[in-house]
């Protein structure tokens, strides 16, 4: 016939994997918003505030975020916790990068956003300086609900990311450095 149905097939073909792809995309930011493991990068006074809302009464393993783990390499929420001065700041810029794809920063109470009072030469103004933020939680220190309040506003965040399944073809080999440490 004269027909030539190839356009059509190919439509619809992108279609489908379009839809597939956004299947997966939604079904991966689930799976990773609720289910975030935190490196807490604890410097000061706002790790009491920390400690409030990781134990039982705030309970912020209604969020899926109660483990803590102190290797960047298993961690993908680095919290930064306090103050940072400016000699901390090339060991938390190594701190996350040692942190795998996909991974996402919350900046714990003024000091962490902007330096907080602390407005001298030895105090980093923001760790957004050195490191994205996705999440910039105010107070001297925030309430527990205030940091939980944080929380939600980055799942919501990660939720609408696109997602991808990792493309093994692109992970280092051992022998390319994938093992380094
Ligand atoms: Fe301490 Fe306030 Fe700074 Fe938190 S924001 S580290 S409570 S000075």
């Amino acid at each position: 016939s004269d027909l030539d149905t190839t356009p059509v097939i190919a439509t619809r073909r992108e279609e489908a994997t379009g839809f597939f792809q956004r299947m997966v995309s939604k079904g991966l930011g689930w799976a990773r918003k609720n289910s975030l493991w935190q490196y807490p990068y604890v410097t000061a006074c706002c790790g009491m505030e920390y400690m409030s809302v990781s134990s039982a009464r705030y309970d912020i393993a209604r969020f899926g975020a109660e483990v803590p783990r102190f290797s960047p390499r298993q961690a993908d929420l680095l919290l930064v916790v306090g103050t940072i001065n400016c000699k901390q700041a090339p060991i938390l810029k190594r701190v996350y990068e040692q942190m795998s794809e996909p991974k996402w920063v919350i900046a714990f109470g003024v000091c962490a956003s902007s330096g907080g009072f602390y407005d001298n030469y030895a105090t980093m103004q923001g760790i957004d300086r050195v490191i994205p933020v996705d999440v910039y939680i105010p107070g001297c220190p925030p309430r527990p609900e205030q940091v939980l309040d944080g929380l939600m506003l980055l799942q919501r965040k990660i939720q609408d990311q696109q997602h991808k399944l990792i493309d093994r073809a692109q992970v280092p080999t051992l022998a390319q450095g994938g093992g380094e440490r």
